[in-house]
Formats: C-alpha cells, sequence, structure tokens
C-alpha cells in the first residue's frame, strides 16, 4: 500500500535534490541528508576512501536502478 506522497527535501552536503528516506548526518546526528551523503559518511567512518565510496555507491545504484 502506497499512500505517501514523496517528500522533496535538499541535502545540505550535495545540494541535490531528493524525495528517499533522508539519512541522519554523523556529524551532527540532527542534520538530514540525502541516502548517497549518508552512504558516503557511513563508509568514511570505516575507513573507506572515497575512490572506494564511489564504487560502492555506483554499484548500489546499479542494483536499485532495475
Ligand atoms: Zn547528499
Amino acid at each position: 500500500m502506497k499512500n505517501e506522497t514523496p517528500t522533496e527535501r535538499t541535502c545540505p552536503k550535495c545540494g541535490c535534490v531528493y524525495t528517499e528516506v533522508p539519512a541522519l548526518s554523523r556529524t551532527d546526528n540532527e542534520t538530514l541528508i540525502c541516502p548517497d551523503c549518508g552512504i558516503h559518511e557511513a563508509l568514511e567512518a570505516l575507513g573507506i576512501s572515497l575512490e572506494e565510496q564511489e564504487k560502492i555507491i555506483s554499484i548500489i545504484h546499479r542494483n536499485t536502478a532495475e
């Protein structure tokens, strides 16, 4: 059942407009950021390089694009 209208939010981190469920920024635990930035922050916290982060995110997008 789908009765929720998507809310458009602007990510303060990358500036993109998104309608997905927001992620909570780890930097202050109150800023809502887009899911991509949420993944970035989570991977960064694990010590994963920016290059690897981009790879992981592109893989995630490839899998959800269908
Ligand atoms: Zn973002």
